[in-house]
């Protein structure tokens, strides 16, 4: 047994210092990135921010919406393989779609098949498991990549650099990075296992960025704020579930609850998804995941208005007049935690 005694942080645990800036108003800042992917050597513009692929989150219509603002979804594994094909063939060249799926064989076998149907417009693929650390994923990895040079590859999750550099060695373009820190993810609880996820963006995007790749900070972000701290890290893009959850375009069902519209959101692995999708939780295993009743909050838009508002003023309070510059212009400073929060009084 080993302690390893450095302090990790979370989004709470630091607030991002002002700096002097030349910047006269939010407007005149671009939260949007261009980058060219390590593997697939295919570009990309737009607002680096990603819907989550959870069942309520990850649907046709949220991709659609966010693609209006130039932010990317990435679909849930759950959906049939003519509506994927169709819808890819729809959208394709309009917006940043992620297809996204496990590691088992029937995964790749639908994916080849949806694939095949729906050939170029099928441009970024998103492979992720609960623990990105087995060696069955890297296998898994190397060979979607070997077959598939071309897709941009976002595959996760991991927390440590060591991991990321990995993944990216074996074709990632994307390190999807989060273990436990998920809104409705009870990871933490259940295994006792984790890591800080501010700590986990800055090491990881510090070994993927060596290697001339990209990472994805997943999970956590609760407010607009958290998303300025994760790119303030050094995330590449954010991927959202809970924040894009409770809106028009999610899947989740709408009940009342005193008298308020309240939509259901749960964990990919919570006893609500493996129900719906498995049947029952199998007994070997335990739920990581749980259900919420959230408001209903309507249209997305507005919450997206928020959003990207909230990462704009990040970036005039720091004088970064492009999402870029942000991580450079971030002093974090540590946040004295309140007992009452530490202990739940
Ligand atoms: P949020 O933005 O809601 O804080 O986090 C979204 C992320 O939580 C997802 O992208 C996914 O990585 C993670 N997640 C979703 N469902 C579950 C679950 O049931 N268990 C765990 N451990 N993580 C989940």
């Amino acid at each position: 047994m080993r302690i390893e005694e450095d302090l990790k942080l979370d989004f709470k645990d630091v607030l991002i210092r002002p700096k002097r800036s030349t910047l006269t108003s939010r407007s005149e800042v671009d939260i949007s990135r261009e980058f060219v992917f390590r593997h697939s050597g295919k570009p990309y513009r737009g607002i680096p921010i990603i819907g989550a692929n959870m069942d309520t989150v990850g649907t046709f219509e949220m991709a659609r919406a966010l693609a209006r603002h130039d932010l990317a979804v990435a679909l849930h594994k759950h959906y049939g393989e003519a509506e994927l094909v169709r819808f890819f063939k729809e959208i394709s060249g309009a917006a940043t779609v992620f297809y996204s799926m496990g590691i088992a064989k029937t995964d790749y076998e639908k994916f080849r098949r949806v694939k095949e149907e729906a050939g170029d417009t099928i441009t970024h693929v998103c492979v992720d498991v609960a623990n990105g650390y087995t060696k069955m994923f890297i296998d898994f990895l190397r060979k979607l990549r070997d077959n598939h040079p071309q897709i941009v590859i976002m595959a996760g999750n991991v927390v440590t650099g060591e991991m990321a550099e990995e993944l990216i060695l074996d074709g990632a373009d994307i390190v999807k990075v989060g273990i436990g820190p998920g809104s409705v993810c009870t990871t933490r609880k259940m295994a006792g296992v984790g890591y800080p996820q501010l700590s986990a963006i800055i090491e990881c995007a510090d070994a993927a960025h060596g290697l001339g790749g990209l990472i994805c900070a997943d999970g956590g972000c609760t407010s607009p704020g958290d998303l300025a701290k994760a790119f303030g890290g050094g995330a590449d893009f954010i991927m959202l579930g809970g924040m894009l959850a409770g809106h028009a375009e999610c899947s989740g069902e709408i009940v009342e609850q005193d008298g308020r519209r309240k939509m259901r959101f749960y964990g990919m692995s919570s006893r609500t998804a493996m129900e719906k999708y498995s049947g029952s939780v199998a007994e070997y295993r335990a739920t990581e995941g749980k259900e919420v009743l959230i408001d209903y909050r309507g249209p997305v838009e507005n919450t997206l208005r928020d959003i990207l508002g909230g990462v704009r003023s990040a970036c005039t309070y720091v004088g970064a007049r492009k999402l870029k510059e942000l991580s450079k212009r971030t002093t974090f400073v540590r946040v004295a935690r309140q007992l009452n929060e530490v202990f739940g009084a």
